[in-house]
């Protein structure tokens, strides 16, 4: 059974006590966070950060794909943020798939379509934490599509402690 019916009674309680109907459209800290799609992870409870404070990009991973310089792209010149912060975390699931796994698991439970269409995608796994927030970072400060002077920095988040831990670009 669909949980929507949950999801409307939730917003009705919501939009009855909204406050934040004259939030400016450009994020207050001009920052942009990329994180995974990970349901542990609160980027904007985790960070002290509010609704208009910043642009949250999310995909599974936290990886930098196009469709992430795109929306970077857009959050820079038409609404001025001019930083980025890359969280990936520790239990991540890409850490846990290949992309010969996930293509495999695609094929059988959908079939051949599915699997020839998983085989044009990069599923951008990875092994190491550390590394793939320094590939990030080297990704997005490569990009010809973002503004020279973005400020880029990246962290591992703790799912068990909360806890961020900075991460070294070099
Ligand atoms: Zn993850």
């Amino acid at each position: 059974m669909s949980i929507v019916p949950e999801l409307m009674a939730a917003n009705e309680r919501y939009a009855s006590q909204f406050t934040n109907g004259d939030l400016p459209m450009p994020p207050r800290h001009k920052l942009v966070v990329l994180t995974c799609m990970d349901a542990r992870i609160d980027p904007l409870r985790a960070l002290g950060l509010a609704e208009g404070d910043v642009h949250v990009l999310r995909n599974s991973g936290g990886r930098p794909t196009i469709d992430v310089v795109r929306s970077i792209a857009v959050s820079q010149e038409m609404l001025g943020t001019r930083e980025i912060v890359v969280i990936h975390h520790t239990e991540c699931g890409s850490v846990r798939i290949t992309n010969d796994s996930i293509r495999q698991r695609l094929t059988e439970s959908l079939g051949p379509d599915a699997g020839r269409a998983a085989g044009e995608i990069d599923f951008l796994p990875f092994t190491d934490l550390d590394q793939s927030v320094r590939d990030d970072m080297a990704i997005l400060k490569s990009s010809p599509l973002l503004q020279p002077e973005t400020e880029i920095s990246g962290f591992i988040f703790d799912v068990k402690t909360g806890r961020l831990q900075q991460v070294d670009p070099t």
